[in-house]
C-alpha cells in the first residue's frame, strides 16, 4: 500500500483509508449513505495516481482501478485527530449461530414491559451477547422510542463517557486496513452469521459494538415501514443495575 501525498491535506493519510471513506454514489448511496462497497470489494494494494485541488476539496484518482474520489478539506483535517473508542470487551460471551439452535434470545412486548425479570434478562443478554429480540412491539410511528426509553430508565447517577481524541498514525492506518479485510473475511463466514425475516411488531435490538447487521436484500420497489434509533448501551447497563438491585431489596 502506498501513501497519499501531494496535497498537504492527504499528507499521513493512508491511501486505502481515503479509497474506503469514498462518499462518491458507487460507494455510498445517495439517499441513506450507507456503503455500497465492503473492504473485500476494494483492490488489496490502493495508491493515489493523481490530485487536483477543487475549491474547499481535492478531488483524488486512485490506482490501481483509477476511481475518483472526492474529500472536503474540512474532512481531511478531521482524520488527522479521529476519536478514539475505549470500550473493553470483557464479559462478553462470544458465540457462533449455531449456539442460538434452540432459539433466539427474545421475549413478547407485553413481558418484557411487565416483568423486570424478564426486562433484565432481555438487557443483560445485550450486554452478554449483543442483542435481543422483541416481539409484538405495537406497529405505529414512534415506538421505537418507547423501546429505547425502556433501556434508560435508570439513567441519572452515571456520566457518558467523553471521547478521548487519539490520533492514527499512517502505519497504524495501514495496519489497521490488514486487519480489516481479515476481519471482514471472518465476519463473512456463514457459521458465524444469524439469518432471519422480521415481521411486522418485531424489534431486534443491539448493542453495535458488539454484533453487526445488515440485510439480505429488500425489494425497493414495495412498501416497507422501518423505525430506528440508537440508544446509550451506558443506560442498558445502569438500568440493568437498578433492576438488579430492586428484585434484590425484594428478597
Ligand atoms: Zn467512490
Amino acid at each position: 500500500m502506498k501513501t497519499a501525498s501531494g496535497d498537504s491535506a492527504l499528507r499521513g493519510l493512508a491511501a486505502i483509508w481515503l479509497r474506503d471513506s469514498c462518499g462518491c454514489p458507487e460507494c455510498r448511496d445517495a439517499g441513506s449513505g450507507q456503503r455500497l462497497v465492503s473492504i473485500i470489494d476494494l483492490p488489496a494494494d490502493v495508491w493515489l495516481t493523481a490530485t487536483r485541488a477543487a475549491g474547499d476539496s481535492i478531488e483524488v484518482v486512485f490506482g490501481p482501478d483509477g476511481h475518483r474520489g472526492v474529500f472536503s478539506r474540512d474532512w481531511l483535517a478531521e482524520q488527522h485527530s479521529p476519536p478514539e473508542d475505549d470500550r473493553a470487551e470483557d464479559a462478553k460471551r462470544l458465540w457462533a449461530a449455531g449456539d442460538f439452535a434452540a432459539g433466539f434470545p427474545e421475549r413478547s412486548w407485553p413481558r418484557y414491559l411487565a416483568s423486570e425479570a424478564d426486562r433484565a434478562e432481555c438487557l443483560s443478554g445485550l450486554l452478554r451477547d449483543g442483542f435481543f429480540l422483541l416481539r409484538g412491539v405495537p406497529c405505529q410511528p414512534g415506538t421505537v422510542l418507547t423501546v429505547a426509553a425502556s433501556m434508560r430508565a435508570g439513567l441519572g447517577g452515571r456520566e457518558g463517557r467523553a471521547g478521548r481524541e487519539g490520533r492514527a498514525g499512517r502505519a497504524e492506518r495501514v495496519a489497521f486496513y490488514a486487519a480489516y479485510r481479515a476481519f471482514t473475511e471472518m465476519i463473512m463466514k456463514q457459521e458465524l452469521m444469524l439469518t432471519f425475516r422480521l415481521g411486522p411488531g418485531d424489534c431486534v435490538t443491539l448493542d453495535n459494538t458488539r454484533v453487526l447487521h445488515a440485510r439480505t436484500g429488500f425489494d425497493a420497489a414495495g412498501q416497507r415501514h422501518l423505525q430506528g434509533c440508537y440508544a446509550d448501551l451506558d443506560g442498558v447497563a445502569s438500568t440493568l443495575a437498578v433492576l438488579r438491585r430492586g428484585r434484590e431489596a425484594s428478597r
